[in-house]
């Protein structure tokens, strides 16, 4: 069986609308795909939809969280939240408030780099997120468009990165909250990518003992940002704490060179993670 846990349509930073992604995945060759948009479910009804014979929707959403470390030192962390209630009230509203932060905090790094030049405005940002999530990917095409910088992965090594003078960060849902959201929305929770370092800082082992002490479900083994460093790591974390190893390509279009099934979840895996019991159910095709 190919199946891939963590992708991106336009309801988030993706460039395939649910349905190009669903025919996409079976394209591929997909057996099961994972619809996980940054903070919205907005994707779920059409993917759900326009589902072809024979491959299964494991609907879900991909939370954007944080940690503060010893010192006061801030680590941004996502959780894929997989099967919930996407009408429960807490996890709507939380979802909600993540939505607008993005707005606010893409506008506010917009301002910051139309002051030092850049050649794009928000006019042009929200018209490429039309009606997804806004984020990074979006002011990069923008900037690619204008000519600005080659392609968005320029975008986020220069004018986007984390680390540099235009960032604004969001305001991001405390790990341990997402983790308890997830769970009382009848959901499970997989750590997405837990060791890309070369994104920004990643939280110690011993904060991922604690999040499966909380409840964590499952761990991103073989991800595109783990080098086979990451992947031997995360797998023994697996083993040790007792979480699911999954795999997944983290699609994102055109907004990322990864293909689709680029890494896949084994199906025992696949089969432990949906016996956990949630609100809803996979999808079949
Ligand atoms: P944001 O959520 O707005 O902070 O944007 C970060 C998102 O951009 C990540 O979750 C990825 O989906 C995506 N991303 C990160 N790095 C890159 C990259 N190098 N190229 C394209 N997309 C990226
Ligand atoms: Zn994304
Ligand atoms: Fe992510
Ligand atoms: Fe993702």
């Amino acid at each position: 069986m190919r199946i891939d846990l963590h992708t991106h349509t336009t309801a988030s930073d993706g460039t395939d609308a649910p349905a190009q992604l669903l025919a996409a995945a079976a394209h591929a060759g997909l057996d099961v795909v994972g619809v996980t948009d940054h903070d919205t479910v907005a994707g779920w009804t059409d993917a759900i939809a326009t589902r072809p014979a024979g491959l299964t929707v494991l609907p879900g959403a991909e939370f954007s969280c944080f940690h503060t470390a010893p010192g006061g030192r801030r680590i941004s962390m996502h959780v894929l939240g997989y099967l919930f209630d996407e009408h429960d009230p807490a996890l709507q509203a939380e979802q909600r408030r993540l939505l607008r932060s993005r707005v606010e905090r893409g506008r506010r790094m917009v301002e910051n780099l139309v002051a030092d030049g850049w050649p794009i405005s928000w006019e042009q940002v929200q018209a490429m997120a039309g009606a997804g999530a806004v984020g990074r990917p979006h002011i990069g095409r923008v900037l690619v468009r204008a000519g600005a910088v080659a392609d968005v992965s320029a975008a986020f090594r220069g004018p986007l990165s984390g680390r540099g003078k235009y960032y604004v960060p969001k305001q991001d849902t405390p790990v341990f909250e997402a983790l308890r959201l997830i769970r009382e929305a009848g959901g499970v929770s997989v750590f997405a990518h837990p060791l890309a370092h070369r994104r920004g800082p990643v939280v110690d082992d011993e904060v991922i003992a604690e999040m499966a002490a909380a409840g964590l479900s499952g761990i991103e083994v073989d991800h595109p940002d783990h080098d086979a460093d990451d992947r031997e790591h995360a797998a023994r974390l697996a083993r040790e704490l007792d979480l699911i190893p999954t795999g997944s390509s983290d699609y994102h279009g055109a907004n990322k060179p990864v293909r689709l099934g680029a890494n896949l979840t084994d199906r025992d895996s696949y089969e432990r993670l949906i016996a956990q019991p949630t609100a809803r159910m996979p999808i079949a095709g």
